[in-house]
C-alpha cells in the first residue's frame, strides 16, 4: 500500500509559535476534530480535511476523548487515517487529548479522578493507535476532586510516557492559579491552557491571558469563530449542512440574535481585505492574544480560507476600538 506523501512545501507558510515557556512549537493554526470528524460522519472528508491540513502546516490535531458521535469515534476516525496516510509523519505531528466530560456510565466514567483519568487516557490511545499523545489535558475542573489528585495524574501520564505534555482546559483564572502551582511543585510544569475565546467569548481577558503570559503558560483559544458564527456561513440564514440546523451546541436563536453583529464586523473584515473567518482567527491571534487557534471546519475550503488569514495579523487601535464598539456591553461577557 502506498502512503500518503505530504507536500514538500507545508513548512513554507505556517507560523509556528513557541507555547509558553516550553520547547514546544505549536502553529498558529491548529485543526480541531470535535465536529464532522465522528463515525456518523464522511470518512473521505475527514481524510481529506486532515491531509490538506497537514500539507498546509497545521501539525496539531487537538481530540478528546468524548468528540464523535458517538463518543470516542473521532479518535477512532483520526487513528484509521493515521494509519492510512500520516501514520509515518508521527514525530511531525502535536497530537493532543482530554478527559474530563461523560464518557462512559457509572460513577468513573467522567470528571478529574485519577482513576477516571488515566483509564480514559489508555482508552483513546487505544483508538487512535498511539503509543502516546503528545498534551493530554484535563478537560474541566472538578470541585468535588482534590485538584492534588487531578494534577498527580496529569503528571503521572507524563511520567508514565502516554503523554509528552499536561494541559488544562476550561479553568477559571484561581483554579488555574492553583493547577499551576500543584503542576510546578510535581515537577510536570502546565504546559498550555485551552479556554474558549474570540471576539464575542471575552472571558480570558479578564485575568487568564495575563497569568498564562507570566506564568510562561500556552494558550489555545477553542471555537475561535464561535462554532461558525464568525464567519459567511450564515449570511443566507441557516443551511441544512451547517452546526446551527444540527442538533449541536450551537443554537439557531444565537444565529438570529447576533446577526447585525456579524454584518458589522464582516464590514471591517472586508476593509481589511479578509473574509470574517479570517479576520476572526486573525483576532485571536493578534499581539496579546494566544499561542494557537484551535479551528473546527467540515470543509477543505474553510481550512484553506482560515490558514490564509495568517497573512495579516496586525490590526490597527482603531480597527480593534471598532470592533468592541460593535460588541458594546457584549464585549465583557464571558
Ligand atoms: P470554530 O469556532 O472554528 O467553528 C468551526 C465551525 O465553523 C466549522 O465546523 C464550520 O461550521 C464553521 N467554519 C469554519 N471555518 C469556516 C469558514 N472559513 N467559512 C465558513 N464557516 C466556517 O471551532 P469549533 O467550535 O469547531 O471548535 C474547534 C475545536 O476546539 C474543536 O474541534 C475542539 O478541538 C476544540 N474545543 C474544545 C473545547 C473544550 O472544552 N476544551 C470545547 C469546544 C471545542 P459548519 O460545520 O457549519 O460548516
Amino acid at each position: 500500500m502506498n502512503l500518503y506523501e505530504a507536500s514538500t512545501e507545508r513548512y513554507d507558510t505556517m507560523a509556528y509559535r513557541r507555547c509558553g515557556r516550553s520547547g514546544l512549537l505549536l502553529p498558529a493554526i491548529s485543526l480541531g476534530l470535535w465536529h464532522n470528524f465522528g463515525g456518523s460522519s464522511d470518512f473521505e472528508n475527514a481524510r481529506a480535511m486532515l491531509r490538506r491540513s497537514f500539507d498546509l502546516g497545521i501539525t496539531h490535531f487537538d481530540l478528546a476523548n468524548n468528540y464523535g458521535p458517538p463518543a470516542g469515534s473521532a479518535e477512532e476516525t483520526f487513528g484509521r487515517i493515521l494509519k492510512l496516510d500520516l501514520g509515518h509523519y508521527r514525530d511531525e505531528i502535536v497530537v493532543s487529548t482530554k478527559a474530563g466530560y461523560l464518557m462512559w456510565p457509572g460513577p468513573y466514567g467522567e470528571w478529574g479522578s485519577r482513576k477516571y483519568l488515566i483509564a480514559s487516557l489508555n482508552q483513546s490511545l487505544k483508538r487512535m493507535g498511539l503509543d502516546y499523545v503528545d498534551i493530554f489535558y484535563s478537560h474541566r475542573p472538578d470541585v468535588h476532586t482534590p485538584m492534588e489528585e487531578t494534577m498527580s495524574a496529569l503528571d503521572f501520564a507524563v511520567r508514565s510516557g502516554k503523554a509528552l505534555y499536561a494541559g488544562i482546559s476550561n479553568y477559571g483564572v484561581e483554579q488555574t492559579h492553583e493547577a499551576l502551582r500543584l503542576l510546578r511543585e510535581l515537577g510536570t510544569p502546565c504546559l498550555i491552557h485551552q479556554p474558549k475565546y474570540s471576539i464575542f467569548q471575552r472571558g480570558p481577558e479578564e485575568g487568564l491571558l495575563d497569568l498564562l503570559r507570566s506564568e510562561g503558560v500556552g494558550s489555545i483559544a477553542f471555537s475561535p469563530l464561535a462554532q461558525g458564527l464568525l464567519t459567511d456561513r450564515y449570511r443566507n440564514g441557516i443551511g441544512k449542512d451547517s452546526r446551527a440546523a444540527q442538533a449541536s451546541f450551537l443554537k439557531p436563536a444565537e444565529v438570529h440574535e447576533r446577526r447585525l453583529e456579524v454584518l458589522a464586523l464582516a464590514e471591517i473584515a472586508a476593509a481589511r481585505g479578509q473574509s470574517l473567518a479570517q479576520m476572526a482567527v486573525a483576532w485571536v491571534l493578534r499581539e496579546g492574544g494566544v499561542t494557537s487557534a484551535v479551528t473546527g471546519a467540515s470543509h477543505v475550503r474553510q481550512i484553506e480560507e482560515n490558514v490564509a488569514a495568517l497573512r495579516n495579523l496586525e490590526f490597527s487601535s482603531e480597527e480593534l476600538q471598532h470592533i468592541d464598539s460593535i460588541l458594546g456591553k457584549a464585549a465583557a461577557q464571558p
